[in-house]
C-alpha cells in the first residue's frame, strides 16, 4: 500500500508551496488507494508556534484534504526516538561523543584554513582514551566511511553521493538528549510505513543522512521524490509579495480551494495542455514521476483565470452561501439569479464579486474622474435629464418592459446606445463600467434611479 505524508515544521504559516508538496502527496496516495497522513514537525520546541500549527490544520480543512490517522506530533514522540537512540549506542551503531564545543570549532576552523569540507573528525568512535569529565557528551551516528550513498530519485533520477562529500558522523541526540532533526524524521517516515516522501528539493541534501539511518535500523528506504521550488515570474525564489503567503489569505482574498489546489497541482505538473481538472482527475491521473524538473513560475494571471472558471461554474446555492462570507447576503433578494449571473462571469474572485455587487445595490458615494471627463459634458446631461424624465412617466415593470423602454428612448430621440449607456452608468453606479445597462435599471427599479439621479445631478451642478 501506498503512504504518503506531509511534515511541516510549524515555525511559520502553511504557504502555497507546502501546500503543493502536500497535495502532490496526497493525489499519489489517493490515486493508489494508500493513506495520506500529517505529521507536525514540532521537535525545535524554542521555534514552534501554536498558532502557526492551528494555522495549518485550519488550512488543511479549508482546502479539503483529510489525512487518513489522526494528526502527528513529533513532541510527543520523544520516548519512541529515545528508544532507537539507546538501541544503535547498544548495537554500537552510534556512540557518545565528548568533543567540547570549543575544541569542535578549533577543528572547523582548521579545516576551513585548509580549504576542507568543515566535519567532525571521528574522535570519539572507537575511542579507547581518557573521558572528559567536563563535558556532557551528544550521540554521534557510525556513517559509513570511503563508501556511496545511493537512492533512485523518482524526479531527479539516479542519485549516487559519495560519503565523505556529504556525510560525517552526524550528531542523532543533542547533549540534552533530545534527538536531531534527520533523525526523527527518518524515524517516523519508516515507524508510519511511508513509501512515498514526496517534498521540496530543499530536502535532498537530508535525504543521504536519512538513509544511513534506515540503513543503521535495518529499515526499508521509500521512493523519494524531491521537487523543484516555485519560482516568481522573473524566476526568483518566491517571495510574500508574490504569493508566498498563508494559505488562508487567498481564502480571505475570496480564492475557492477547488481552485487553489487546481492552480497548484498545474505549477510543476502537467497532463497534456489541460488546465482545470477536478479533484477526481487529479487523482485519476497525478503521478509524481510526471513532475517537472525544472521550477515552475507562480502566475496569479493564471490563478485568476482558474479561480473565475470555478466561480462560473458553481451552483447558485452555494454562491449565495459563499458570498456570506464576503459580507452580502442576497438570500432574500428577489432578483438574486439575475444579479448573480450578471457578474458571475466578471469577476476573478469572490470579493470582488461581493463588491462589485454592494456597488450595484448601493448608491455610489463618489464618481470617478476619469469615467466623467471622458463621457459627462452638458450634451450627456441633458440626454441623461430626458431619460429620467421619460423613464419617470413609463415606469416599466418587468426586465424586458426596461429593455423595450429604453431601445425607445433611444429611437425616439435618435441616440446611439454608445452615447448614453456610459454616461447612465456614471449616473447609476459611478463609473462606466458595468454589465447590462437594462438589467441593471430593472434591478435597481424606477424610485431608486430616480433617487441617484438627483444625487448626480446635483455633484454635477456643485
Ligand atoms: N519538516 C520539514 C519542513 O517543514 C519537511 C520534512 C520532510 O518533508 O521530510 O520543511
Amino acid at each position: 500500500m501506498i503512504k504518503t505524508r506531509f511534515a511541516p515544521s510549524p515555525t511559520g504559516y502553511l504557504h502555497i508551496g507546502g501546500l503543493r508538496t502536500a497535495l502532490y502527496s496526497y493525489l499519489w496516495a489517493k490515486k493508489n488507494n494508500g493513506q495520506f497522513l500529517l505529521r507536525i514537525e514540532d521537535t525545535d520546541l524554542k521555534r514552534n508556534s501554536k498558532l502557526a500549527c492551528d494555522e495549518i490544520i485550519k488550512a488543511f480543512n479549508w482546502v479539503g484534504i483529510e489525512n487518513a490517522d489522526e494528526v502527528y506530533f513529533q513532541s510527543k514522540r520523544f520516548d519512541i526516538y529515545k528508544e532507537y537512540i539507546q538501541q544503535l549506542l547498544d548495537e554500537d551503531k552510534a556512540y557518545y561523543c565528548y568533543m567540547s564545543k570549543n575544541e569542535l570549532e578549533e577543528l572547523r576552523e582548521t579545516q576551513r584554513q585548509n580549504k576542507q569540507r568543515t566535519k567532525y573528525n571521528r574522535k570519539y568512535r572507537d575511542y579507547e582514551g581518557k573521558i572528559p569529565s567536563d563535558v556532557k557528551p551528544v550521540v554521534r551516528i557510525k556513517a559509513p566511511i570511503d563508501s556511496y550513498i545511493e537512492f533512485n530519485d523518482g524526479i531527479k533520477g539516479n542519485m549516487r553521493l559519495y560519503t565523505e562529500d556529504v556525510l560525517d558522523d552526524f550528531i542523532i541526540a543533542r547533549d540534552d538528549g533530545t534527538p536531531t532533526y534527520n533523525f526523527v524524521v527518518a524515524i517516523d517516515d519508516a515507524l508510519m510505513g511511508i513509501t512515498d516522501v514526496i517534498r521540496g528539493e530543499d530536502h535532498l541534501s537530508n535525504t543521504s543522512k536519512q538513509i544511513v539511518i534506515y540503513n543503521a535500523l535495518d529499515f526499508d528506504i521509500p521512493n523519494f521524490f524531491h521537487i523543484p521550488m516555485i519560482n516568481n515570474e522573473a524566476g526568483k525564489k518566491l517571495s510574500k509579495r508574490d504569493g508566498a503567503v498563508n494559505v488562508m489569505k487567498y481564502k480571505e482574498a475570496g480564492y475557492l480551494p477547488e481552485a487553489l489546489l487546481n492552480f497548484l497541482v498545474r505549477l510543476g505538473w502537467s497532463h497534456g495542455d489541460q488546465e482545470l481538472f477536478s479533484m477526481q482527475e487529479m487523482i485519476e491521473l497525478f503521478n509524481p514521476n510526471d513532475i517537472n524538473k525544472s521550477a515552475s513560475a507562480y502566475n496569479t494571471s493564471k490563478l485568476d483565470w482558474i479561480n473565475s472558471e470555478y466561480i462560473k461554474s458553481l451552483p447558485e446555492n452555494n454562491l449565495l452561501e459563499l458570498l456570506k462570507e464576503f459580507d452580502l447576503d442576497l438570500s432574500s433578494n428577489k432578483n438574486k439569479s439575475l444579479i448573480l449571473e450578471l457578474f458571475k462571469s466578471r469577476v476573478n474572485t469572490l470579493k470582488e464579486f461581493s463588491e462589485e455587487i454592494h456597488k450595484l445595490l448601493n448608491a455610489p458615494n463618489s464618481y470617478n474622474d476619469e469615467s466623467i471627463k471622458k463621457h459627462i459634458n452638458e450634451d450627456s446631461i441633458k440626454v441623461l435629464k430626458s431619460f429620467i424624465e421619460f423613464f419617470n412617466i413609463e415606469r416599466p415593470n418587468t426586465l424586458e418592459d426596461y429593455e423595450t423602454k429604453f431601445k425607445e428612448f433611444l429611437k425616439t430621440n435618435d441616440l446611439k446606445m454608445g452615447k448614453v449607456a456610459p454616461a447612465l452608468r456614471i449616473l447609476l453606479l459611478g463609473d462606466h463600467n458595468s454589465p447590462s445597462i437594462s438589467s441593471v435599471l430593472y434591478i435597481l427599479g424606477t424610485d431608486e434611479i430616480i433617487k441617484r439621479s438627483e444625487k448626480f445631478f446635483t455633484f454635477m451642478e456643485n
